[in-house]
């Protein structure tokens, strides 16, 4: 009998972690010491098609914490609130070429790179609406959960460790405050970006994370608009090109899907009109990306042909 197309994606999927679960290059994070203490075995593979069926092989229902995967999604609900020019007046969309934590600011205005990296997140996340830091963050833990189609939560302890630890975030906020890039105060827009990356959500959740995006802004699963199709587009450019730092280039070269990774394992890329992938696992290279997540993307990306620029 032919074999169904789910098992034939799933089997792919097992074919990939097996490949890879002897990977064991990369250093779990412990710049924020709760971060320290992940199983660096775990390794989640979950694919979200845009007919909503969600293909996993792995750890794909452990939870961990978004961290700078967070980035893009609370990117779209400031364009949403605000419009691109708006935001891209405080925020620039230029690929900075150095690590997540760089401190580089545009010339003149201390206007940050690109909204990837924690300089420009911050800003981004100061342009979020609400009266109140309560309300900003209510509503950015909304997008995030409808975003991933089920009720998000923030893990306390990641929470007060990253507070804890937090004083390059902090530096780098208040070097904005000094250059007039950052208007909003910095204590309560880092307890809003700190609780933001400290989201738990699985690698099945980003894996519909992305494929919302892939979708044109309605979650396929759901079935809820989260944010409209031109948003998605801006929010993916801005993946491609920036989504995974100082290896952005190299990346788009390789797997050419726009991606997003963060400090705790997690990547999540999307095809457009295609799918979302969902990648966990806590081993890190260089550039503060999964190990395995990065080889798992480049070789399902390469496998079927995923390339955004390619033409067959
Ligand atoms: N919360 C982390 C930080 O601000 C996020 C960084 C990341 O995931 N690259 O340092």
């Amino acid at each position: 009998a032919p074999e169904k197309l789910s098992d034939i994606v799933t089997s792919f999927l097992d074919i990939v972690h097996d490949r890879l679960i002897s990977d064991r290059r990369g250093t779990v994070a412990d710049y924020i010491p709760q971060l320290a203490g992940a199983d660096p075995e775990q390794f989640g593979i979950a694919l979200c098609g845009l007919n909503g069926r969600v293909y996993e092989s792995g750890d794909t229902g452990v939870d961990f914490t978004i961290q700078s995967a967070s980035k893009p999604f609370v990117y779209s609900l400031a364009l949403d609130d605000q419009g691109l020019d708006a935001v891209h007046d405080r925020v620039g969309a230029e690929p900075s070429g150095e690590a997540f934590n760089s401190v580089k600011l545009e010339a003149g205005t201390g206007r940050p790179p690109n909204p990837m990296v924690n300089a420009g997140a911050i800003v981004t996340t100061s342009l979020v609406t609400g009266r109140s830091p309560e309300e900003r963050f209510g509503r950015i833990l909304a997008r995030l959960s409808a975003f991933a189609g089920r009720d998000l939560r923030v893990d306390e302890a990641v929470l007060a460790s990253e507070q804890e630890s937090g004083d390059r975030n902090r530096a780098l906020a208040y070097l904005m405050r000094g250059a007039g890039s950052l208007t909003a105060p910095v204590a309560e827009t880092l307890d809003t970006y700190f609780r933001q990356c400290s989201v738990l959500v699985t690698a099945r959740d980003i894996a519909v994370m992305g494929a919302t995006l892939a979708n044109g802004g309605v979650n396929p699963v759901t079935g809820e608009r989260v944010t409209s199709a031109e948003t998605c587009q801006h929010v993916m450019t801005i993946m491609a090109t920036c989504g995974m730092y100082d290896y952005a280039g190299e990346w788009l070269l390789r797997a050419g899907l726009p991606a997003k990774s963060g400090v705790a394992g997690g990547l999540v890329a999307s095809s457009p009109g295609e799918f979302g992938l969902g990648l966990f696992s806590p081993r890190l290279d260089a550039s503060g990306a999964s190990v395995r997540g990065v080889a798992a993307a480049q070789q399902l990306a390469t496998r079927f042909g995923l390339h955004v620029l390619h033409r067959p």
